[in-house]
């Protein structure tokens, strides 16, 4: 005979505000391995207080407590998990079975803690099942079956591995005579058909009577042992235990579980979900346009051309406020300087620029018929230099190279012009008039060509050779000289190689003008783009923070709608970090659903502005503009694990408080 119990001197104490409650008071008891005993006395005496003992669920204040050689007393929260996974099996009053599995899975549920596969621990569960009489319940819910069926799952849960010790308090308490019965008639045969130790905690004599020895307590002592020592079951009482190497919960079954739970509340964490859902999108939607537009302008300052350095004039510091006077330039770009410039070492090229004045009337005349007409740009001698300006010369020449001579119309322009059968090709070379118009009504006409065709949206509008506009500024202003005082607007100097731009700028510099290199306003622009995302980027972060909160009190509630549920699974074995894996991923699950839709939306909304800004660019006359939102493969992984990482940190606190839950207090919660 070898023993599988032995208490001696055990106490428990309760601390009760000052006064301590000594629910056990040195209970000496040895129990056989294979024995039958029911443990009887009147509420309050301390009977589910030793069972909890005797289940590794709780700790003695002091005395000893071994099983199977075990000392529980010293025992660890590792050692007590352990045993209770692996030699122990619970039978509650009030069954404790999970409501969200069906029978199969509830009988399941201790050999998935042990790292059990899915269709393994299910075949044994469906077996098991059929030896208590219930094959024809196997997927049926809890709340499905009656209390019996419910207690006989729950025995079959407490027997599928195997255990060495099966603990039931008061089993029979919610069920009638009947169905108690057959309860006990069925713990009864496990114990003389396997031998497993069975302590069945009951206030019912009629119950006590399966029993072989009937140990009774009162006021936390033993009154009395009545009955003889009896082991069932001898000859098979070698148990088949679990392979000692338990590997645990697997992390399939941790997140399969986490959907499951996440299911039950679908609202609130629907709800909860789409907290994180508003912050993903705001910051998906921001960053893809950064990345957008960051793209498009660096793709149409390359296109534009590294070596191209922009001059304009440098203006002085006037004394006095004037406000009716125009800055005098400290060095205008005179035709004289730009000759010069054009001269130095290493400068391939300059193109002045000229602006009309603003304001001004133009129309065109073409064969005998007015028509009015929209300088493409208020600067410039029609060169399509600034980004998202370059569009696509339909016929003849643009101005992006050269200044030249002539105009260049807009291709919905030259539709009005051609005459049936004709095509844009014919219109190249041909002279037409322009006519400006001053305010006080006095015109002039000036002879020009027509040099190209361009595509555009806007209708009426052309580009003028610098030729035209130095024309037509000098007549307008009625100053011959205008050029030699006042100079150029611009001038783009195009350095030889890009090896030369920053010496050819110095150069430009002694001159007191102003130089700038695209690498210059590339990085202007890209700090301003930077300060901008970062700035979008915090409203998004604020957004994540406030749902972050929200995940972290949604996982409060679901703890607390679950603890009873969390001291069922710890009696069943499962560790304290297998229940914080299993909470942390349902907090993580909830901030990965809302990141996944976020960045749906959030792509969505980042394609929607996209669309916008195009039509506003279109409708002022700018084409050629690529895709303003881009999400690269970084920023949708990105905002995915950002997702799911705020779950998972807003859930690490309840998590923690999961799994710090003392068994027997969370097996009392209502
Ligand atoms: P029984 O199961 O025999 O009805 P218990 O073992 O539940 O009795 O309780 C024995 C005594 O210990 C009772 O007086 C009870 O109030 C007290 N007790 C049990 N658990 C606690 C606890 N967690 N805190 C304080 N007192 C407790
Ligand atoms: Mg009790």
């Amino acid at each position: 005979m070898s023993e599988t119990i032995r208490l001696t001197g055990l106490e428990r104490h309760f601390e009760r505000g000052e006064t301590a409650v000594r629910a056990l008071r040195g209970l000496d008891l040895t129990i056989e391995s294979g024995e039958f005993v029911a443990l009887v006395g009147p509420s309050g005496s301390g009977k589910s207080t030793l069972l909890n003992l005797l289940g590794g669920l709780d700790r003695p204040s002091s005395g000893e407590l071994w099983l199977d050689g075990v000392p529980l007393h010293t025992a660890g929260e590792k050692e007590r998990t352990d045993h209770r996974r692996e030699r122990v099996g619970f039978v509650f009053q009030s069954f404790n079975l999970l409501p969200r599995l069906t029978a199969v899975e509830n009988v399941a549920v201790p050999l998935m803690l042990s790292g059990v596969g899915r269709a393994e621990r299910e075949a044994r569960a469906a077996e098991l099942l059929q030896q208590v009489g219930l094959g024809h319940r196997l997927d049926h819910y809890p709340t499905e079956l009656s209390g019996g069926e419910q207690q006989r799952t729950a025995v079959a849960r407490a027997l599928i591995h195997n255990p060495a010790l099966i603990l039931a308090d008061e089993p029979t308490g919610n069920l009638d005579s009947e169905t108690g019965a057959e309860t006990m008639a069925l713990l009864r045969d496990m114990n003389a058909q396997q031998g497993i130790t069975l302590v069945v905690v009951t206030h019912d004599p009629d119950v006590a009577a399966y029993a072989n020895r009937i140990v009774r307590l009162r006021d936390g002592a033993i009154a009395a042992i009545e009955g003889e020592v009896k082991v069932n079951g001898v000859g098979e009482t070698a148990v088949a235990r679990p392979a000692s190497h338990n590997p645990g919960l697997r992390t399939a079954d941790s997140i399969r579980s986490a959907f499951s739970n996440l299911r039950r509340r679908p609202v609130r964490n629907v709800l909860t979900a789409a907290g994180v859902l508003i912050g993903i999108i705001t910051l998906v939607a921001m960053v893809s346009m950064g990345v957008g537009v960051q793209r498009e302008v660096q793709r149409n300052f390359e296109t534009m051309g590294l070596e191209n350095i922009f001059v304009s004039p440098t203006y002085g510091e006037t004394d006095e406020f004037d406000p009716f006077a125009s800055p005098e330039p400290v060095a205008p770009i005179t035709p004289d300087l730009v000759g010069r410039i054009a001269a130095l070492d290493g400068v391939s090229s300059a193109l002045p620029t000229l602006n009309l004045p603003s304001g001004i009337d133009l129309s065109l005349i073409w064969d005998g018929q007015p028509y009015s007409a929209r300088s493409s740009n208020s600067f410039g001698s029609g060169q399509n230099f600034g980004p998202f300006n370059a569009s696509e010369v339909m016929a003849g020449h643009g101005f992006e190279t050269d200044n030249g001579r002539g105009v260049v119309l807009s291709n919905g322009f030259a539709d009005d012009l051609l005459a049936d059968g004709q095509t844009y090709d014919d219109l190249i070379d041909q002279s037409i008039q322009i006519t400006v118009q001053l305010p006080r009504g006095e015109t002039a006409d000036f002879d020009t060509v027509i040099v190209g065709v361009r595509e555009s949206f806007n209708s009426r509008v052309m580009d003028l050779g610098l030729e035209e506009r130095e024309a037509i500024k000098t007549w307008w202003f009625d100053q011959p000289d205008i050029l030699e005082r006042e100079g150029y607007d611009m001038l783009t100097v195009r350095a030889a190689s890009l090896g030369q731009v920053g010496q050819v700028a110095d150069i430009i510099e002694s001159f007191d003008l102003n130089a700038q290199t695209l690498e210059a306003i590339l990085e202007t622009a890209n700090d301003v783009l930077s300060l901008l995302q970062a700035l979008l980027g915090s409203v998004g972060g604020l957004a994540l923070l406030v749902a972050a909160l929200g995940v972290a009190n949604t996982m409060m509630m679901a703890i607390y709608e679950r603890t009873r549920e969390i001291g069922v699974l710890k009696a069943l074995g499962a560790s304290r970090r297998e229940i914080r894996t299993m909470f942390t991923i349902e907090a993580g699950l909830i901030g990965l659903i809302g990141g996944f839709f976020g960045l749906i939306f959030g792509t969505l909304l980042g394609r929607l502005v996209d669309w916008i800004a195009h039509r506003f660019l279109i409708a002022e006359g700018v084409t050629g503009v690529g895709q303003l939102s881009i999400v690269p493969l970084w920023l949708a992984l990105g905002s995915l694990i950002f997702a799911a990482l705020i779950g998972i940190v807003a859930g690490l606190y309840p998590a923690g408080r999961a799994a710090k839950l003392d068994p027997v207090t969370a097996l009392r919660h209502e």
